[in-house]
């Protein structure tokens, strides 16, 4: 096993969390994610073997890989960790040593996410702007005061109730979309921050975001309208507040989808 992957999930394991078998129960269905995550970690794994060839290189740290994704909660995404909190923790610490893709190189501060570790509802975005990179924390720039007021003023609830993080957590340059092989180099860490908080529904900001937890590449206007689903926890996919902040326009829409955002996350 990597030694940077080793000692991640020994960081893990003192957190107390405990390794789950890749397998689900017979009868049941089959992650919708999987074959992307499969894929992804045969991406990671190629991109840490390049490394590791490199003259005058060592492997950098990696992300976690889906395997120790899963060493971070139930396999169907669906039971939290006993102290999420702890894995949480955890997978922040190994983003901040991450330099698993060329993002490492121009960030300032790394983002791995905040909120509840208990929380209903995840938010999911793209990836962290200047104010973010500036900060550490995520949404906090002009597109995160209109994600506050979606969730204070529209969801009446607090920002510290829910989690919200991002596809990548290093900031691409001039906030260009993250490319598909930086994207699969940071995924395990998204998988582990979503298996640890096991949420009762997630929020997709965006098409990156969408595209990533979905595996496909529809457009906004065929993925809003419906649920959909990430290794069984609901998905409902909105537009990124950055893009409402051009098209208020579309604020009717998006306000409809975080209504069946909280339909979901409150179900009995
Ligand atoms: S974006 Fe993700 S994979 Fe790339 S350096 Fe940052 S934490 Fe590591």
């Amino acid at each position: 096993m990597e030694p940077t992957l080793r000692r991640y999930l020994g960081t893990l394991q003192s957190a107390g969390v405990r390794r789950i078998p890749r397998g689900r129960a017979a009868g049941t269905a089959a992650p919708p994610a999987a074959p992307v995550a499969d894929r992804q970690l045969r991406e990671r794994q190629t991109l840490a073997a390049a490394a590791a060839r490199a003259p005058g290189l060592s492997a950098p740290p990696q992300p976690p890989t889906a395997e120790a994704g899963r060493a971070g909660a139930g396999s169907d995404g669906g039971s939290r960790t006993t102290d999420p909190a702890a894995t949480l923790a955890a997978i922040a610490e190994a983003v901040r040593a991450c330099t698993a893709c060329p993002l490492c190189e121009t960030r300032h501060h790394t983002v791995p996410g905040e909120g509840d570790p208990r929380a209903a509802i995840v938010f999911v975005g793209e990836g962290p702007g200047a104010d973010e990179d500036r900060t550490g924390r995520p949404f906090v720039g002009k597109a995160g005061k209109l994600l506050d007021d979606i969730i204070t003023k529209g969801m009446r609830r607090r920002r510290e109730q829910v989690y919200i993080c991002n596809v990548v957590k290093c900031r691409p340059p001039d906030n260009r979309v993250p490319t598909p092989t930086e994207v699969a180099a940071c995924s395990g860490f998204l998988e582990a921050q979503l298996q640890a908080l096991a949420p009762r529904a997630i929020c997709a900001l965006g098409a990156t975001a969408a595209h990533h937890l979905l595996g496909n590449e529809l457009p906004m206007g065929r993925l809003r309208g419906q649920v959909h689903a990430w290794r069984g926890i609901p998905v409902v996919a909105t537009y990124h507040p950055a893009y409402l902040l051009r098209k208020p326009e579309a604020k009717r829409d998006a306000w409809a989808d975080i209504q069946r955002l909280m339909a979901l996350a409150d179900a009995p």
